[in-house]
């Protein structure tokens, strides 16, 4: 056995470990805004398949949950100004204006940026009743809704959204009175 025979196995072994960790792999993220769809979004269920890894074929076709606290929630927490559009059609649904830190393990908002590309449906799936949120564009299931946990936010609000269903894209967005900072140029 050889050296160059041994480094070869060891990149092997990297890049199946690498492939084996696809599923908590972090939010997918862009450099391009992505142009917005007009029109509403319908594919087979052999398409959305193609197009969606695993992960976001569980959560967005199947009603799927993540994991809470995972690789994506870490991800999330670390993202700075920015736009999370839907990971299946790429319309917008959040920003970084309306993220809080809730504690939960999932992304968390107040509120949508794009309130017409965000869908509520009542889900009555494992015994609870619940506010299911969908994108309104391509149906894909995004998370839930919930109200009054009193977290204080100005919409007393928790869109409760699994990371893996959004693609975020940074961007400066402009600032709010309260959060503006002090310009450093003159
Ligand atoms: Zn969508």
């Amino acid at each position: 056995m050889n050296s160059s025979f041994l480094l070869s196995c060891l990149i092997g072994l990297t890049l199946t470990l690498t492939a084996c960790s696809e599923p908590t792999s972090p939010m997918e993220t862009n450099d391009q805004h992505p142009e917005q769809p007009t029109e509403k979004i319908i594919k087979t269920d052999a398409e959305w398949k193609a197009l969606l890894t695993p992960t976001q074929y569980r959560i967005l076709r199947k009603a799927g949950t993540e994991a809470p606290n995972g690789a994506t929630y870490k991800a999330f927490n670390a993202q700075k100004s920015g736009v999370y559009y839907c990971a299946g059609c790429q319309a917008e649904l959040f920003s970084s204006k309306e993220k809080f830190h809730s504690g939960c393990g999932w992304p968390s908002f107040y509120d949508p940026s794009q309130a017409k590309n965000v869908k509520e449906k009542k889900d009555i799936s494992a015994g609870m009743e619940r506010t299911e949120i969908v994108c309104s564009v391509c149906d894909g299931h995004l998370g839930h809704l919930f109200h009054g946990e009193g977290f204080g936010t100005p919409t007393d609000k928790r869109y409760c959204i699994n990371g893996a269903a959004l693609l975020y894209v940074p961007k400066e967005l402009p600032e709010t009175k309260e959060q503006s900072a002090p310009r450093e140029e003159e």
